[in-house]
């Protein structure tokens, strides 16, 4: 009976230098096929240069190399990219480039689907299939990279984990991933150009705060009334805003980094003054920022953008309050690329 290859990536550094020592070669060798395999992102044992083909052909033997492949690519007329990623099992993720005047920002699926159900995004219908592994979430980052330095002539600034899934529930794989996507073995990019953005839970904010995880923090809200959050997010009924609200104190406590708060306002639904009025005694607690967002419908249905008159309210309201603000564009609406719009369309 065949027996199945381990894929060479779920391995660290460390236990791959075991490998060689116990196959009696040096453990330095080790450190050589962990650079071909993140900081060079080979795909293949033959990709391998300064490994002699005697141990390539181990290698081979022993290991596969699972890698992402990009499917489909979509491009927008504003420069925004949509990647369709194959994963090793066959199943998709999407990912996204974001281009703007100084920065290039990938937005990058942590889950395939999603178990989380809100109502306004077009990733919650897609079942939860299962979570990425850290070399999957890496992998999307490089391919963006790359398309970046091809379309645009510059490298990837930013990351956001914004794509598709929620990044908190696949907590130990997004940190694996992070470690390599910032180690000077992996990409080297910086923690502070890393934004985890999470729909909310309480218990995983609070473990960040005690890990002193250096990435930045955003968390979509879109209500601070218990009773409309509930009702676009059902999952708030498990977490409640107050569960919620005191994650982020202790994270705050802990960190003294700003809190940035994700906001779409819908029409009918939390644009009148009672909401941004429990938006900002939500918020106050702690330096606040919050990304009024634009939303894209994903059809007819209850979720509209709500007019400018409610948008303006929002700023003015927040700004009297000290609270940060802005209005963000969407990007790459033509493509389903747009936040809450990656349902593997394409
Ligand atoms: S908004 Fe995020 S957490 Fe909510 S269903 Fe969509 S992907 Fe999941």
């Amino acid at each position: 009976m065949e027996t199945k290859k381990k894929d060479i990536r779920a391995l660290t550094k460390e236990q791959l230098r075991e490998f060689f020592v116990q196959q009696g070669d040096k453990a330095f060798r080790g450190n050589q096929v962990y650079e071909w395999l993140w900081s060079k992102s080979a795909h293949h044992f033959d990709d391998m240069t300064n490994i002699s083909k005697q141990t390539r052909d181990m290698l081979d033997a022993n290991f596969v190399i699972n890698h992402i492949e990009v499917d489909a690519m979509q491009k927008s007329s504003d420069g925004t990219i949509k990647n369709a990623v194959r994963l090793h099992d066959g199943l998709i993720v999407e990912s996204v480039l974001i281009p703007a005047k100084n920065r290039t920002t990938a937005c990058v699926s942590s889950q395939v689907g999603c178990s989380l159900d809100c109502k306004f995004c077009a990733t919650a219908r897609l079942k939860r299939m299962r979570n990425l592994n850290p070399d999957e979430i890496y992998d999307q980052v490089v391919a963006i990279d790359q398309e970046s330095r091809l379309y645009h002539d510059r490298p990837l600034s930013n990351i956001v984990f914004m794509g598709m899934g929620e990044p908190l529930m696949n907590y130990n794989n997004v940190l694996k991933a992070i470690d390599k996507i910032t180690s000077p073995e992996g990409l080297g990019m910086s923690p502070k150009r890393i934004v985890v953005s999470t729909s909310g839970v309480p218990k995983m904010i609070k473990k960040m705060a005690d890990e002193e995880v250096k990435f930045k923090l955003a968390v979509s809200l879109h209500s601070a009334i218990d009773e409309v959050r509930t009702s676009i997010m059902p999952f708030n009924a498990t977490f409640p805003l107050s569960d919620l609200r005191e994650s982020l104190q202790y994270w705050y406590a802990k960190t003294k980094n700003r809190i940035t708060y994700e906001y779409v306002v819908w029409k009918g639904i939390n644009d009148k003054r009672k909401d941004v009025d429990a938006l900002v005694e939500f918020c106050k607690f702690a330096p606040s920022k919050v990304n009024l967002i634009e939303y894209n419908p994903i059809d007819d249905g209850e979720f509209q953008q709500a007019n400018n008159e409610a948008l303006d309210m929002y700023v003015n309201v927040l700004e009297k309050n000290n609270i940060t603000v802005t209005v963000r564009r969407s990007r790459g609406k033509d493509i389903d690329a747009a936040c809450g719009q990656l349902a593997n369309k394409s």
